[in-house]
């Protein structure tokens, strides 16, 4: 370790699926970057593991690959949650013989555990430790509420039964949030398979959280005041301190531009360009891709689709090459997307409302259309078009070419409606930009985070 003395051992387990360890990996690397004489053993499965630690890594983060469950030989099937179900059958084990595995290598024992929150049985396994919980939350507040009082919803619910519709509009079922619709509550609140794995793990967290020391968000207060003031209340010290895409220096992106999407964007007029992707796992049905092709083609909407090779064969024939030959769009299986969205000429974001799309779209003030898919995505989505009006959800809640033209007509336009969420989502940009400053909210719990790993 050159030399370094180490002071402190913490054990980083992440959830290995879509975009959680990355940021929390991004996490780590603030603090690895700001608590040096602290060794981080972070652990994730062999495949995430493969990609994340890609380029040279801070000499004080330690990789260590856990199984992801997978009996050998099996074949996924494709079903959903089918890999995070295998993974969770293991992962409390995995991590526990891992934390002895590290502490041997390392010659220190733990001093502290940092979790994504998904992982509540971390509570647990600090305790056999006797050493403190660090749960970090990569989605937003407002869901996170959802799952914190899950059993309150059931049991209003169970009340109203009968007299509400999924659709309709219910205030202050969650302390802090104003209004919000059963429907748009991530599945396994009170809709879908309440006893599935993935169900009972969020059921779970929900439950656990308030045993951590310290619950921390990739979000910044400014943004929900409200639940802030509830969430602080409720859990023994709750830090807002993202968005982590604007604490570039250790975020920057794990893939390059290597698809030349930047020079792409240098060509298009200001405000001009619908950037579209989906994150890294979900993607709308094939029908709704060629709703959304024949949308561009048909109002002449400048694009830069980031969608993987498997998913870009539902495109329609010759869409591809035609729009490519003409100029008029690029389609490519990966974006930076902090880049794109920062760049003058995108002027709106096609996603899926996954929580950093969301966060990265506000830190660079581009307004959304959204079509959100499973999980966090429909209340996210709810909060982009009725609480913060800075975005559209996608008529019907599926592209439909109509819909879509409607969508990037509304938001592309110079008009009245389209000019107020530029002013709103710039006033946000402002505010998370100011969180992540000097003296920022962000910035003050960000250091608060440190001292309690370091403690
Ligand atoms: N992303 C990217 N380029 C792409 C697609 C996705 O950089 O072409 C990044 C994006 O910037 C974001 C993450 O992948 O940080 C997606 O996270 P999100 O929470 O929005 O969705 P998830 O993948 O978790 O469903």
């Amino acid at each position: 370790n050159g030399g370094t003395v180490r002071t402190r051992h913490v054990g980083v387990f992440a959830f290995p699926f879509a975009s959680h360890p990355t940021h929390l990996l991004n996490v780590v690397r603030r603090l690895a970057a700001a608590a040096p004489t602290v060794v981080f053993s972070f652990f994730s499965t062999e495949r995430t593991n493969r990609a994340l630690f890609t380029k040279r890594g801070c000499d004080n983060i330690l990789r260590y690959d856990v199984s992801d469950g997978i009996p050998e030989g099996y074949v996924l099937q494709g079903k959903i949650h089918e890999d995070i179900n295998y993974f969770l059958g293991v992962a409390k084990e995995e991590f526990r013989s891992g934390v002895q595995v590290a502490e041997k290598d390392v010659g220190m024992k733990m001093s502290c555990l940092v979790s994504d929150a998904f992982l509540w049985f971390s509570a647990d396994l600090a305790k056999e430790l006797s050493i403190p919980w660090v749960a970090l939350r990569t989605g937003g507040a407002r869901s996170l509420s959802t799952h914190l009082y899950t059993d309150l919803i059931r049991e209003k619910y169970s009340e109203l039964k009968g007299s509400i519709g999924p659709n309709d509009e219910i205030a202050n079922l969650i302390p802090g949030v104003e209004s919000i619709r059963l429907s748009d509550l991530p599945i396994g609140v009170i809709f879908g398979d309440l006893d599935s794995p993935f169900a009972s793990m969020m059921h779970k967290m929900g439950r656990n959280l308030t045993r951590a020391t310290t619950v921390a968000i990739n979000s910044f207060q400014e943004l929900d005041p409200d639940v802030t003031k509830n969430l602080s209340s409720l859990f023994n010290n709750f830090l807002n301190i993202g968005p982590s895409n604007l604490v570039s220096k250790h975020n920057s992106p794990s893939k390059p531009d290597e698809f030349s999407c930047i020079s792409w964007l240098d060509n298009q007029n200001p405000g001009s360009v619908a950037y579209i992707s989906f994150g890294t796992k979900f993607c709308p049905p094939p029908h709704e891709l060629v709703a959304i092709a024949e949308a561009l083609e048909s109002t002449k909407t400048p694009f830069l689709w980031s969608i993987n090779k498997d998913s870009q064969t539902h495109l329609p024939l010759g869409f591809v090459e035609r729009t490519t030959a003409n100029g008029s769009g690029k389609v490519v299986p990966w974006a930076p997307q902090v880049q794109v969205l920062d760049h003058i000429a995108t002027g709106v974001f096609v996603t899926h409302g996954g929580w950093n799309s969301v966060l990265e779209s506000i830190g660079s003030g581009v307004p959304m259309i959204c079509r959100p898919l499973i999980g966090d995505q429909p209340i996210n989505t709810w909060m982009v078009e009725r609480v913060w009006g800075i975005g559209v959800w996608i008529e019907g809640g599926k592209f439909t070419k109509h819909g879509t033209c409607c969508a990037l007509e509304q938001v592309l336009s110079v008009d009245a409606s389209s000019k107020g969420m530029k002013e709103r989502i710039g006033a946000l940009k402002d505010l998370a930009h100011k969180a992540v400053g000097p003296n920022g909210s962000s910035t003050q719990n960000f250091k608060t985070l440190v001292d309690v790993i370091t403690r």
